[in-house]
């Protein structure tokens, strides 16, 4: 076991939790858990830091993919004390992601990830409010900010990614602020940890995700890191400087309820009740 990269590795996760405030010791946390490494590692830092954690997984119904990211997540929590949550989907939405992603696809193109993600942010935020959450952090890495930030760009998304950095930022009673300690590691570092603490993780990619924009702008930042290493820690410490900027903007722009679930929303519509307006 290289101890010497665990401590330097746990010491600047600490670091990260005490110079941007991300938790308090009297938070209660809710961990979003996929069953990947980095949702894990996020998991066990948090306990092993004394913070209160409870972890909280939304079974997407994606056959053995999702099988076995739950029953390692369960293993994991019975073996570190951890209460665990799980979400199935076929309670919440009558049916897998597969079917809620093909019913929505064949209408309207959208990629796998984009409709994935805005069911599962609405899910995480509805039931970790509903738990007493003061807090949902999740496994968000240096390598996923990189590519949000540059992708943002690409596509003109007007937001800008505004509830990017390691806190959301946004105060709202009905929204529970997310925090990502691991804002400033890489993909490589926590694969890394991971595997010398020897979790119980699957290190492949969702098999959904294949062909994604998100996976070509990945390859894309690799390719240029090799010849300008740390240019993913640029591109995230340039956009943590402007996102002040973007955020104090933001605050002219009340958040608002959906008009349907009553959950947050940037819209009159939130994203997820848009996505359930298509596929009716
Ligand atoms: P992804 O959107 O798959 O890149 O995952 C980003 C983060 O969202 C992960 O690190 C987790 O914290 C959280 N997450 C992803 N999938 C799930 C899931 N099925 N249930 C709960 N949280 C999840
Ligand atoms: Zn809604």
């Amino acid at each position: 076991m290289d101890k010497e990269f665990i401590i330097r590795f746990e010491n600047e996760v600490r670091e990260t939790i005490r110079k941007h405030s991300l938790v308090n010791k009297k938070d209660r946390v809710v961990v979003a858990c996929s069953g990947g490494k980095d949702s894990t590692t996020t998991l066990y830092l948090l306990k092993k830091f004394g913070y209160s954690v409870e972890g909280l997984i939304i079974d997407l119904l994606m056959g053995e993919w999702s099988e076995k990211n739950l029953e390692n997540t369960r293993q994991f929590c019975r073996n570190h004390g951890i209460k665990l949550h799980v979400i199935n989907l076929r309670d919440v939405m009558g049916c897998s992601i597969c079917y809620v992603r093909s019913g929505i696809q064949s209408k309207e193109k959208l990629g796998n990830c984009t409709i994935c993600g805005v069911i599962k942010r609405w899910l995480l935020n509805k039931n970790a409010r509903e738990l007493g959450a003061d807090r949902i952090a999740t496994g968000h890495n240096l390598d996923d900010e990189a590519e949000t930030v540059l992708m943002n760009i690409f596509t003109g998304n007007p937001n800008m990614g505004r509830g990017l950095g390691p806190t959301t930022g946004v105060s709202d009673d009905k929204f529970v602020e997310r925090i990502k300690p691991l804002y400033f590691h890489t993909n490589d570092e926590i694969r890394r940890y991971s595997k010398e603490m020897g979790f119980p993780v699957l290190y492949e990619p969702c098999p959904c995700s294949i062909g994604s924009f998100r996976r070509n702008v990945r390859r894309w930042i690799a390719v240029l890191e090799e010849s300008n290493p740390g240019i993913r820690m640029n591109i995230a410490n340039n956009f943590l400087r402007i996102s002040g900027v973007l955020r104090k903007e933001a605050k002219n722009n009340v958040i608002m309820h959906c008009e349907v679930c009553g959950e947050p929303s940037r819209n009159g519509l939130c994203k997820r009740c848009r996505l359930m307006e298509i596929m009716k």
